[in-house]
């Protein structure tokens, strides 16, 4: 028997994580409903959506979008509840009408939510890792305090959930062993790297994913954001997350335990897996994902990052040891480095030469709130802006 029914509010529904969770909720009609859907500003997805699945509310988070939501529900008699702007995500997260939170927003625009979830104790799907990353000591005692359960769905985080001690969740822990593909790129060097374009770095060998985390994992960018991520999920202090480049995407991440034994989650790489994982925990449903077929893979490679070609993922460790705002800082410079990679304004080896001169050029300040959060990412946005002008005037 599946229990009472499990309203979910899914933020971020029109991309790669939304798409996934939207595949497996489907599969399990007795288990789940959705009560909300977010969009930024795709409408038309958003409508198809909310054909399909009935929501209680939609939200669109650009608000001049809002019009179109409005009128497109009433064009389809649908009794969804039309939402918009970023206080609207805050609202639908708190909503006692929906007991699952999935933070599946790109970026720093998906923390309040991320947050609001936590305050209000919600099961919290987190694939939103930049709200970790940006405010991850505000995100656990918010979860602490609101009752939440932070159910960590970034497939290397989500393994290492899994492999850990159900009881007290480090006991025993040597290291976390989080595990890379190593991305598009993997064995370049950086001549090489200097004239790809977004097309290429969007083109991940093993996973299918939007276009921001495509770039990340191609500069190993969004390994050093999963570092982070790590050491406020788990609490181990940075010299105890190592991470090791596994080109099959297989081994979703490893725990090292101190009498010797490493337990290790493995599966075809396919979000569905910790998608149903954090819907259903601590019951297993089925994701929709193939079996694992061992004898086919024939083969496990494991290599050591090559720090020097992709230095996003020194970096991350740099800012993760210098502590206070220093993660917010990476966080925001590199959104603003790859945004601008994307649109043909900088190239791929300007991505962590811009995150390193914010980083420079900004001490670590406090992160004890929302407000100096909120200011420290506004500060190096507007710092990578205009260092990304004067290098193209260069
Ligand atoms: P995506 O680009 O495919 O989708 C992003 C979603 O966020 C869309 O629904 C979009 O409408 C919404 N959005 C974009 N900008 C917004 C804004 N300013 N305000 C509100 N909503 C906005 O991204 P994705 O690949 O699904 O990734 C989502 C998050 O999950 C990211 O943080 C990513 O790092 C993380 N994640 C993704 C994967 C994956 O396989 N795709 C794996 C692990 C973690
Ligand atoms: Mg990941």
């Amino acid at each position: 028997m599946a229990g009472p029914l499990k309203t979910v509010a899914l933020l971020g529904a029109t991309g790669s994580i939304g798409r996934s969770t939207l595949d497996v909720v489907a599969r399990h009609p007795d288990r789940f409903r959705i009560g909300a859907l977010s969009a930024h500003g795709r409408v038309d997805a958003l409508l198809a959506l909310c054909e399909r699945f009935r929501p209680d509310a939609a939200v669109v988070s650009d608000p001049a979008a809002y019009p179109a939501l409005r009128d497109g529900l009433a064009a389809r008699g649908l009794p969804t509840r039309a939402l918009a702007g970023p206080a609207a995500l805050d609202e639908v997260a708190a909503d006692p009408g929906n007991d699952t939170v999935v933070a599946a927003i790109v970026g720093a625009a998906g923390m309040a939510s991320t947050l609001a979830a936590a305050r209000s104790g919600k099961r919290l799907l987190l694939a939103n890792k930049e709200s970790v990353v940006l405010a991850g000591e505000l995100l656990m005692r918010a979860a602490r305090e609101g009752g939440a359960s932070i159910l960590p769905v970034d497939s290397e985080h989500n393994a290492i959930y899994q492999c850990l001690p159900a009881d007290d969740g480090r006991q025993g822990v040597r290291r976390l062993l989080l595990t890379a593909s190593g991305g598009p790129f993997r064995g370049r060097d950086r001549a090489a790297l200097a004239k790809v374009t977004p097309e290429q770095a969007c083109a991940h060998p093993n996973w299918d994913m939007g276009p921001k985390i495509s770039v990340d994992s191609a500069t190993l960018m969004n390994k050093g954001l999963e570092v982070i991520e790590a050491r406020h999920l788990f609490g181990l202090p940075p010299e105890r997350i190592e991470v090791v480049v596994h080109p099959q995407s297989v081994i979703h991440s490893l725990v090292d335990y101190v009498d010797g034994s490493v337990l290790a989650q493995l599966g075809n790489p396919d979000m569905r897996t910790a998608l149903a994982y954090g819907l259903a925990w601590p019951e297993r449903i089925d994701s929709g994902v193939a079996p694992l077929d061992l004898a086919s893979l024939a083969r496990f490679d494991f290599e050591a990052p090559d720090l020097e070609t992709f230095p996003c993922l020194a970096l991350a460790y740099r800012a993760l040891e210098a502590g206070g705002s220093a993660p917010a800082v990476l966080s925001a410079a590199n959104e603003v480095a790859v945004s601008a990679f994307l649109q043909g304004q900088l190239g791929f080896l300007g991505i962590p030469d811009l995150v390193q001169a914010c980083l420079d050029a900004t001490p670590a300040g406090p992160a004890d709130s929302l407000d100096d959060l909120l200011e420290t990412d506004a500060a190096a946005r507007r710092l990578a802006g205009e260092l990304i002008t004067r290098m193209r005037l260069q």
